[in-house]
């Protein structure tokens, strides 16, 4: 999955400051600086009439926006995810089942070193379990965020 298409199913349509559906959305970069950071959890779409208050200094403040996007990260790791990327950090790895880690991989928060099992049902071969560990985004990430 894209980031961009990411940043627009984690708010699901919804500008996550208002609640409003029906506004075109747009990025927001949550750290500005020059050059921007294109990252996925610097970038939040949220509905342009929001963004303008936002860089006229109005509400929503910086602080609501980072608060926001914080709910939205723990969301799209989900809860699972979010543990299997706590687990890797402090123990040096994880032993997880594809499914509910694949979304990290894509995301880069955590790489598969090995295959620890796999099964056959019907002819068609599928991982069990494999081994992962955490990258040095995935460490940045939980850092950056306070998980
Ligand atoms: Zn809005
Ligand atoms: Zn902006």
């Amino acid at each position: 999955m894209k980031i961009k298409d990411l940043l627009l199913a984690e708010v699901d349509g919804y500008c996550p400051v208002c609640g409003d559906r029906s506004r075109d959305l747009t990025e927001h970069h949550l750290r500005q600086s020059t050059p921007k950071v294109h990252t996925y959890e610097n970038r939040l779409m949220i509905c342009r009439p929001c963004h303008d208050d936002h860089h006229a200094g109005k509400d929503p403040k910086a602080e609501a926006l980072l608060s926001i996007k914080r709910r939205l990260i723990a969301r799209t790791l989900t809860i699972p995810g979010l543990n299997a990327l706590k687990e890797a950090r402090r123990r040096g790895g994880v032993v997880a089942a594809p499914y509910l880690v694949n979304h990290l991989i894509e995301m880069r928060l955590i790489s598969r070193k090995s295959v620890l099992s796999t099964h056959v049902w019907k002819g068609v071969e599928a991982v069990g379990e494999a081994f992962y560990t955490i990258t040095d985004s995935g460490k940045d990430l939980l850092k950056k965020w306070r998980f």
